[in-house]
């Protein structure tokens, strides 16, 4: 099921909060977060705290550099032999008591899921934060076959109760107040009405999913690392859920895209280290729990899922887009994402890499999300395996130009800038107009719809002389250079 689809299916339309119908591009939907200011700028401080607790905990490691080029040295060395690996994984996993199962896409992992699950006659399944299975549509797909889903997580359960999709890899529920949670809570778990106070409100949230973690029959977690020379797997949260729903029921699943494998287990401590100081800025996360086999007289599942992954893989621009650990930090770090909110993006991961991953995935649907960026590259510097994110956001809008997938008045305003630039004359000319229709059109006409660049901003005012003008004047006047 596509992702649209999906997001529109659950209550929760792709253009922002509670809106609905097909995604009308980013700065529609970005124009209606940004309409509540007081939300968009809370929103804008609570991810910005995130990302300077991820560089306090960054500076702290003397060589945090060299951890990033490790990391990014390991997963290139992956993505170049990531069959081999994977078969390797297959292997371990398998004489350790693993079945692993291999899908293509979405449909087929949706399919082995409810395969595994229907044959043993599990309707409760209690399930830890996975991405992919957000991107797979899994909740609604075995919701519709009879299976209660309940996610753990508490800010992927907050959503969850709301018929919302995250709207942050890492803190689902960012998008919140606590008193939009109290109503929340109120609602579906009978809590007191207005109560909001975080302690009252997580003590709820451990009884009710404690009742779900004790009627479960499986537990599903994803995939951070997989160890090809073990067939171990690591799964981290904060919050200890993914050992309570893998430890109470006897069947355990785990959802893993195919870019999960690392080589060796030496490895995850690059990467354990990076993973929780980007996501958090915490030196740890609370759990790192390792899988190696099912438990005594239990099951376990590694489900293993390509989905348009050897697809990205081809591509020699953006297949190191394949080496994201989903810490989340160039969210947390981009300026649009803090402004516009994940919903803006329309996709299970927002931000820069949501965008370079959801225009490949569906680019009539995502034309715009390359385009959401001020290619700052604050991403790049903080992305713990140094993935070049503005490159990768550079190469899908050429692809997207080169398809002719953007909007007429776009390749107009290009055609005609090509035209001025590539002519001084014009160029100067032009410089002339704009000027003097500055300074002398009426404001209405300058700020009218036409003008999105207007509708945010103020227009500077205009200089009485262009920066041509007053370097001639300059020179001729014996300043030597201005
Ligand atoms: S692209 Fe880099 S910074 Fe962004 S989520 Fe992935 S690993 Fe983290």
């Amino acid at each position: 099921m596509a992702e649209t689809e999906r997001r529109t299916e659950s209550g929760h339309g792709p253009e922002g909060h509670g809106g609905r119908g097909a995604f009308a591009g980013h700065p529609a939907a970005a124009a209606r977060f940004v309409a509540d200011d007081a939300r968009a700028h809370w929103h804008d401080q609570a991810l910005w705290w995130v990302r300077q607790k991820r560089d306090k905990a960054s500076s702290e490691v003397p060589d945090w550099e060299r951890l990033r080029e490790l990391a990014q040295e390991i997963k290139g060395h992956t993505l170049s032999r990531l069959a081999d690996y994977l078969v390797e994984f297959e292997g371990n996993a398998a004489a350790h008591g693993a079945r692993v199962h291999w899908a293509r896409d979405a449909a087929e992992h949706n399919a082995v899921v409810h395969r595994i699950l229907a044959e043993r006659g599990v309707t409760r399944l209690v399930k830890s934060k996975s991405m992919l299975t957000e991107e797979c549509g899994l909740n609604p797909f075995l919701e519709a076959r009879g299976i209660e889903v309940v996610d753990t997580d508490l800010g992927e359960r907050i959503v969850q109760l709301r018929e919302e999709p995250p709207s942050h890899i890492v803190f689902p529920a960012i998008h919140l107040k606590r008193q939009d949670i109290g109503v929340t809570f109120h609602e579906k778990l009978g809590t007191e009405q207005g109560a909001s106070d975080p302690k009252y409100l997580t003590e709820a949230a451990r009884g009710h999913l404690r009742a779900r973690f004790l009627g479960a029959q499986a537990g599903m977690t994803g995939v951070n690392f997989a160890v090809a020379d073990t067939g171990a797997f690591v799964v981290c949260t904060n919050e200890g859920n993914a050992d309570m729903g893998t430890s109470l029921p006897p069947i355990h699943i785990a959802c893993m895209g195919l870019e999960k494998i690392v080589p060796r287990a030496e490895d995850l401590g690059v990467f354990l280290r990076l993973l929780a100081r980007s996501a958090t800025g915490q030196p740890v996360t609370t759990y790192s729990t390792h899988f190696l086999g099912p438990r005594p007289g239990g099951e376990l599942h590694v489900v293993i899922v390509d989905n348009g992954r050897s697809e990205l893989l081809r591509s020699q621009a953006l297949r190191r887009s394949l080496a994201c650990i989903r810490c989340g930090a160039c969210m947390n770090t981009c300026p649009v994402f803090r402004r516009s909110g994940g919903y803006s993006y329309a996709w299970t991961i927002p931000g820069p890499i949501g965008s370079v991953l959801a225009a490949g995935r569906d680019p009539a649907a995502h034309a715009s999300l390359p385009f959401a960026s001020s290619l700052c590259g604050s991403c790049d510097d903080v992305c713990p395996v140094k993935i070049p994110l503005h490159d990768q956001l550079l190469a899908r809008r050429r692809e997207l130009v080169r398809s002719g997938r953007q909007p007429l008045s776009k390749r107009l305003a290009m055609r005609l800038a090509r035209v001025f630039l590539g002519h001084r004359a014009l160029y100067e000319l032009a410089g002339r107009l704009a000027r003097f229709l500055l300074r002398s059109a009426p404001p209405g006409l300058l700020r009218g719809r036409w003008n999105a660049w207007a509708r945010q901003r103020e227009l500077p005012p205009a200089p009485a002389e262009s920066f041509r003008d007053l370097w001639r004047r300059r020179k001729e006047g014996g300043h030597g250079q201005p």
